[in-house]
């Protein structure tokens, strides 16, 4: 692996400025990517900054208002966490399946965002819930709309300096569920074909939908919303019909490409299925 140096500060304004250093200065969470990426040379680094020991990275917390996940907190702590929220349940699903215990062990869900990578798991789920970018950097913090982080495969907008200092997710309200789906070709440690997180808020007297979000992974430069299906689900009366209709439009959202994981026709199948499936688990969670 080439050379570079290494800093694990404890304060986040200690990082902020090792972040703001000349040359490239990478940050680093679990290292799960990282690591491999930069022992492969497809990232360089003059200095790596471990955001690890950094207390407000690491805090997790929940209350009236909705969720706020540190940028370092690992994919084990989050699925812990959700998996007694039924609130934030294709969260729970979708950062139980990031490689293996090991892996989700190390691994951040802010590193699964700030990678970017079109197949990222947790991404989808954190979408349907319009998870907010809090960043920070030596100039100060901003929000991003979490649909608006992201620039193309392993690209985000973050400045340079900048990094996620944490993802807020707003709480969801009574009569919400969600599921997250992916399909791989075998049990675990492999790269979603094609995955699916789905939202949905029903009025339960009638059925009605009052709000859907579908997210998409794995089927375009960057993870998407699938708009035209969202659009058509808000205000109609949900049953195996209209989730199949449903499921039929958020095929629109998807332009994979065709590559050794399947072709491009199949990835857009695989989307029809999963969103089918997302949302039948979504109505049953209801019942
Ligand atoms: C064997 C194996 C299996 C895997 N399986 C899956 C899988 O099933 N699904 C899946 O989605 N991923 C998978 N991954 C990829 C990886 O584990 C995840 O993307 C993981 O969540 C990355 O988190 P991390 O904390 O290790 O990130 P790191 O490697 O520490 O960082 C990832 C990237 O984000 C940047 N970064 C990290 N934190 C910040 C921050 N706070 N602000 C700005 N930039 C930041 C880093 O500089 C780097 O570019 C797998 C990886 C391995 C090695």
């Amino acid at each position: 692996m080439p050379n570079f140096d290494y800093e694990a500060p404890t304060s986040l304004a200690v990082a902020l400025e090792l972040l703001a250093q000349p040359g490239e200065v990478r940050p680093l969470a679990g290292g799960t990517d990282i690591i491999d990426q930069l022992k492969s040379n497809r990232r360089n680094a003059d200095l790596v900054v471990d955001l690890k020991r950094i207390p407000e990275l690491s805090s997790l917390e929940s209350n009236g208002s909705g969720l706020r996940i540190g940028s370092a907190v690992s994919c084990t702590d989050v699925h812990n966490f959700t998996a007694k929220n039924s609130g934030y349940a294709a969260l729970s699903e979708s950062s139980e399946l990031v490689g293996s215990i090991h892996i989700q062990n190390r691994a951040s869900v802010g590193g699964n965002v700030c990678n970017a990578a079109p197949s990222a798991d947790t991404i989808p789920a954190l979408l349907i819930h319009e998870a907010i970018a809090r960043t920070a950097s030596a100039s100060g913090e901003r929000e991003i709309p979490l649909i608006d982080f992201f620039a193309g495969p392993g690209q985000t907008v973050l400045a340079k300096g900048e990094i996620l200092k944490e993802l807020v997710l707003p709480a969801p309200s009574a009569n919400t569920a969600s599921a997250y789906l992916r399909f791989i070709p075998r049990n675990e440690m492999d790269i979603a074909v094609a995955g699916v997180g789905s939202l949905i808020e029903v009025d339960p007297s009638t059925k009605v939908v009052t709000k859907a979000r579908i997210a998409l992974a794995s089927v375009a430069p960057t993870p998407v919303r699938a708009y035209a299906a969202e659009e058509y689900l808000e205000g109609t009366a949900i049953d195996e019909a209209t989730i199949n209709k449903t499921a039929n439009l958020a095929v629109q959202a998807a332009v994979p490409i065709t590559d050794v994981r399947g072709s491009a026709e199949y990835r857009k199948e695989l989307i029809r299925v999963l969103t089918n499936r997302t949302l039948t688990i979504c109505l049953e969670r209801l019942a």
